[in-house]
């Protein structure tokens, strides 16, 4: 009986948010994960500490506010590690995080984010504190849109892609989901951070590819009205825009057209 009493204070005490805590063993799969990056993915990047990294990370958040994030909470872990992507090598996408990564897999010489330190360290994981603790918050964090969108997690994300795109340069691409309604939406990390800090010194076009998932009914495309705000967009910053859906008719690519996502992934 006082067992269960205990568990329930436990639960109840930390069950405060609407989001999933923070992942199990979050300080080892971040410290595990930069050591296969910088060793073995990377290896130009070995000399990383990744003791520092992973103990900057945690400082980020440790003992704050879940709901208080801001950029300069991550500044020192920042300044560990600078995104390197070569130009012309950058890969963003939207609701198609799978096939993004399928493609830069295959094209071993693109990077999307997650094939950065950073973004290979926090992808997928989960992580929040509390005032007044030196501990995680496993039980809970709080939810993007039912919480507060100042959260630990969003403002990394909002971070490291605000980065990502500022760093990248000559043609960069990105790959869109066109079995849903809006392709390109303003509202997506993509639209809302990625569009805007691409600098036009740096970057000269943006290659956006329009991917159908295979055997659903197409819903958007490159002349539907979303890319068409994307393209305006992309014009209005002096970058220039192309759109390729993923139709091919299967023969060489005499033109020495660059093989879509879906094209480097399936022979016809
Ligand atoms: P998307 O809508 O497919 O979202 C990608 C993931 O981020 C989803 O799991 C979504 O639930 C989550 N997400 C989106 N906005 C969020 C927010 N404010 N707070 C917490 N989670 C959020 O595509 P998108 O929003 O355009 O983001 C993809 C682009 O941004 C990529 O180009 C990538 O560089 C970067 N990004 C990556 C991740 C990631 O989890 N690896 C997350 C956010 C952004």
């Amino acid at each position: 009986v006082v067992v269960g009493v205990r568990m329930w204070r436990h639960s109840s005490e930390h069950m405060k948010w609407n989001g999933t805590g923070s992942t199990a063993h979050f300080q080892e799969i971040v410290l595990e994960r930069c050591y296969n990056y910088t060793q073995l993915v990377q290896p130009e990047l070995r000399d990383r500490d990744c003791q520092k990294i992973r103990e900057a990370f945690r400082n980020a958040f440790i003992s704050k506010d879940p709901c208080s994030a801001t950029e300069e909470d991550y500044h020192p872990l920042m300044k560990l590690v600078n995104p390197t992507v070569p130009c012309d090598k950058t890969v963003f996408w939207s609701k198609t995080k799978e096939l993004a990564h399928q493609y830069t897999k295959v094209q071993r010489e693109l990077f999307t984010l997650e094939d950065t330190l950073l973004g290979y360290i926090a992808d997928d994981l989960n992580w929040c504190g509390d005032t007044g603790s030196y501990e995680m918050n496993y039980q809970s964090c709080p939810h993007w849109k039912k919480d507060c969108s100042n959260n630990f997690v969003s403002v990394f994300w909002d971070l490291v892609s605000k980065r990502f795109a500022e760093n990248a340069c000559g043609v960069v691409q990105v790959v869109l989901n066109g079995s849903i309604s809006n392709a390109f939406d303003r509202k997506s990390t993509f639209g809302r951070v990625e569009v805007h800090n691409l600098n036009p010194m740096k970057v000269h076009t943006l290659q956006a590819w329009v991917i159908h998932d295979l055997g659903k009914f197409p819903s958007d495309s490159c002349s539907g009205s979303s890319i068409n705000d994307l393209k305006w967009i992309i014009m209005q910053r002096n970058i220039k825009f192309t759109c390729q859906d993923n139709y091919r008719d299967c023969g060489p690519f005499a033109d020495g057209r660059q093989p879509s996502p879906r094209e480097s992934m399936t022979s016809c």
